[in-house]
């Protein structure tokens, strides 16, 4: 099974492109995005020019920050009705993107505050567009939105096929601007999103070649690209990674690799991909034995060993160390136990796994 109902455009200048698209797909845009990146990500001015081209309307929502709320969720959605918009369009990391979609639920379905994950609740939408700005959530062409419960300091999120962008405007230039640290976390990201697609229980044959040429990216081009950040050959290689990320957990979903990240974002506000890489070797180990074959296959394809692989990771600054007291690391184990992304786990993880892998990343101990 192959299902991925975005149009995706992926090119330099792809806004000019990607014209005739923005301007079917409604007449009144609501502009979900954070503070700033739309605009020193170039993404803002050219998408305005191309909605003034379309004789089309537009109201800014600028208000998404970093892992966002339901709250902001619920001002958006209060803005779209006011404005009586009748199309979503994001610019942003996976936070805006994401913040988009609950956007566009919320208000084609009425939802409160406290039924934003309620699923069944959401029978249609409007029109989503995502312009990503950074290379690593891949959430333009997925189905999911990842949410904070600022009340219990808890990240979740939903999936439903109405939350799928109808178009997703990828343009590497939008992400010659990314500062270093956002450019290694979200490199990360990907690469969590592209491992998983080979830990998934529901792995998908069709995505195997996508995920290894994802992957080879990531290993070839990220310290290039840090070292040259406005290297657009690099840039783009990175947003390929990501948007095949994106793909394969359309397809797989995520796994103990993204539910274990979620309280250390949610209690320690770590960054999602630097959360993914503080303990992506130790997921690799745990996985490996049920998974020699299929990461040996992988491996053998990159022409390198696992262990080079390690060594890599360990190049870059993603070992981190947490204040987390005991009581605390006890209390989220059942929370990381009952995520929806654990279904997806190749083995049976138990509670034992997660308590020695969050140990490993308390401080002092
Ligand atoms: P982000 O939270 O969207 O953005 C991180 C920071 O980078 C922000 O300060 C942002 O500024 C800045 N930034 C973004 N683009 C920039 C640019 N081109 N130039 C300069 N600065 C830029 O980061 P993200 O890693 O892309 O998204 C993380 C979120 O996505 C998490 O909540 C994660 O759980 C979620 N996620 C979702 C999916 C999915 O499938 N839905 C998958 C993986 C992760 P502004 O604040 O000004 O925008
Ligand atoms: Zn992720």
């Amino acid at each position: 099974m192959f299902y991925l109902p975005t149009r995706i455009i992926f090119a330099e200048h792809a806004m000019q492109t990607a014209a005739e698209h923005i301007a079917s797909l409604g007449r009144k845009a609501l502009i979900v995005c954070g503070k700033t990146s739309a605009k020193t990500s170039g993404a803002l001015d050219e998408l305005l020019e191309v909605l003034q081209q379309s004789k089309m309307d537009w109201v800014e929502f600028a208000q998404v920050g970093e892992n966002p709320d339901i709250h902001t969720v619920i001002r958006g959605k209060e803005l779209l009705v006011k404005e009586v918009c009748d199309l979503v369009i994001a610019i942003g990391g996976g936070s805006p993107i994401d913040a988009a979609k609950a956007i566009s639920l919320a208000a084609a379905n009425d939802l409160k505050a406290d039924e934003i994950y309620n699923v069944s609740l959401m029978h249609k939408a409007y029109p989503i567009i995502a312009i990503p700005t950074t290379a690593g959530t891949g959430s333009e062409v997925t189905q999911y939105s990842v949410l904070t419960i600022p009340e219990q300091k808890r990240k979740a999120g939903f999936g439903t096929d109405l939350a799928f962008p109808k178009l997703a405007i990828l343009d590497p230039r939008y992400t010659l601007s990314l500062p270093e640290k956002v450019t290694l976390h979200t490199a990360i990201d990907a690469l969590s999103h592209l491992l998983e697609g080979i830990y998934s229980v529901n792995r998908n044959p069709h995505l195997t070649l996508l995920i290894y040429r994802g992957i080879d990216n990531i290993i070839k081009y990220l310290s290039p690209c840090l070292k040259e950040p406005k290297h657009l050959l690099y840039r783009k290689s990175l947003m390929m990674a990501s948007l095949y990320g994106g793909m394969t957990i359309a397809h797989s979903s995520t796994t103990l690799q993204h539910s274990i990240g979620y309280p250390l974002t949610s209690e320690f506000d770590i960054p999602h991909g630097l959360a993914n890489g503080m303990v992506m070797q130790q997921i690799m180990d745990l996985y490996y034995p049920a998974l020699q074959a299929e990461l040996d296959a992988l491996f053998q394809y990159l022409k390198i060993s696992r262990e080079y692989f390690y060594a890599w990771l360990d190049g870059f600054p993603l070992a981190a160390q947490v204040p987390m007291p005991d009581e605390m690391l006890e209390a989220k184990i059942p929370e990381i136990m009952s995520s929806r992304n654990m279904a997806n786990n190749p083995i049976d993880v138990g509670a034992e796994d997660i308590r020695r892998i969050l140990k490993s990343l308390q401080k002092d101990q």
